[in-house]
């Protein structure tokens, strides 16, 4: 008979070496468990969610310098206007420049949808290398627009004259990737930029994963760069928030206006996001994630993890494995199928690239001693 659901716990992250999702920090679990039953979606009667949530799209704002793009300084008051529309007249109480998504999912969809009302073609087309995530898919497939994909350079890079090539009339949003899902790869965001803007197209940047590490890698990636119009970040990925935890960011307001749809049944007159009623433990969490690590708890994270990135590299390929040098903390690598399979035997939770890579993510919840037992299990498997 199946353990009643009281029994079961949730899998340990012992062994989870392929996943996005990590243990959140204690404080966002804490913070999560208060506001189980909150609803940010209805931000007039869930007043301390809604406030909480204009403090995390404060906190996102710094981390991908929209704070600075716009002008706002340190102070607390300067910050709130970040998150909050200051005329509510129109669209109620939404978030004038960001809001908290239920993930990377959502904050790609609701990029594409923003640019397909914004568009001025009747049959728009958004141009992503192939390497985005296969959320734009989703969000080509609900609202009916063109997904044009164009090849990655070898590094898995987007290639700027191939992306160059698939711009014209039609083109209603270019899409950059901060961080590939598949070997973390971040694109040449700059020269992206500049190519949307020649074609008068926002640009849109996935740093859904890489989010909470470019900060401290020296990329040029966020709102400091012209063109950058939209943004996803996840909080509830390497920034440590509970499931789900999304950001989505726009450099204008109009952005998310376009999204506003009216509410009447709300005590708020409209709403931005796709979802309706959404997870307050997921919005207080974040803010708490960030309250507690930004910005030096993450610049530690990501020191730790690219150490142990490159460490469990050079490990890898004194096994005579071929490695894809890492750009982030994420490692992609030779395996031999049957390896491959008899690991996961061993409970190893890693998946596959879709060119058949193994793929190591090195999220918090991966430590040395967890890396040297699966090394452990490699040199076991590999014996005579
Ligand atoms: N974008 C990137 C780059 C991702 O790696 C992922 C997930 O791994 C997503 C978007 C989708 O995020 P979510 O699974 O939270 O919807």
């Amino acid at each position: 008979m199946q353990p009643s659901v009281a029994e079961r716990r949730p899998q340990s992250f012992d062994r989870v070496l392929s996943s996005m999702c990590t243990q959140p920090h204690p404080a966002a679990r804490r913070a999560a468990e208060r506001f189980l039953a909150a609803n940010p979606g209805d931000p007039a009667t869930y007043e301390t969610i809604a406030e909480l949530e204009r403090e995390a799209v404060a906190s996102l704002a710094e981390i991908t310098g929209l704070a600075d793009a716009v002008g706002v300084d340190g102070d607390t008051e300067a910050r709130g206007n970040i998150g909050v529309r200051e005329n509510t007249d129109s669209h109620g109480d939404i978030a004038a420049h960001g809001y908290v998504t239920s993930g990377g999912s959502e904050s790609n969809i609701q990029a594409v949808r923003s640019a397909r009302e914004r568009a001025e073609s009747d049959d728009p087309v958004v141009v992503a290398p192939e390497s985005a995530h296969f959320s734009f898919h989703k969000a080509a497939s609900v609202l009916g627009v063109e997904l044009r994909t164009v090849p990655t350079d070898d590094a898995g890079r987007a290639d700027v004259d191939a992306v160059a090539a698939a711009v014209d009339d039609d083109v209603a949003l270019v899409v950059a990737v901060a961080g590939s899902t598949e070997y973390g790869r971040v694109d040449p965001i700059p020269a992206m930029a500049d190519l949307a803007v020649d074609a008068g197209v926002p640009l849109h940047v996935d740093a859904a994963w890489g989010g909470f590490h470019l900060p401290f890698s020296g990329h040029d990636w966020g709102f400091d760069v012209d063109g950058v119009e939209t943004l996803t970040i996840d909080p509830h990925k390497v920034g440590r928030a509970a499931v789900p935890a999304g950001g989505l960011l726009a450099r204008d307001p109009t952005a998310l206006d376009a999204l506003a749809v009216d509410t009447p049944y709300l005590e708020t007159a409209s709403q931005a996001s796709l979802t309706g009623t959404r997870s307050g433990a997921g919005v207080a969490s974040a803010a708490a994630a960030m309250d507690e690590l930004w910005p030096d708890g993450y610049r530690a994270e990501y020191e730790r993890a690219s150490e142990l990135a490159a460490w469990f590299a050079e490990e890898l390929r004194s096994r005579e494995l071929d490695v894809v040098d890492p750009e982030l903390p994420l490692v992609a690598f030779d395996l031999p199928r049957a390896t491959f399979e008899a690991v996961r035997e061993r409970g190893w939770r890693i998946s596959r690239t879709g060119a058949g890579e193994a793929r190591v993510v090195v999220m918090p919840h991966v430590t040395r001693g967890s890396l040297s037992a699966f090394l452990d299990d490699l040199d076991d498997l590999d014996a005579p």
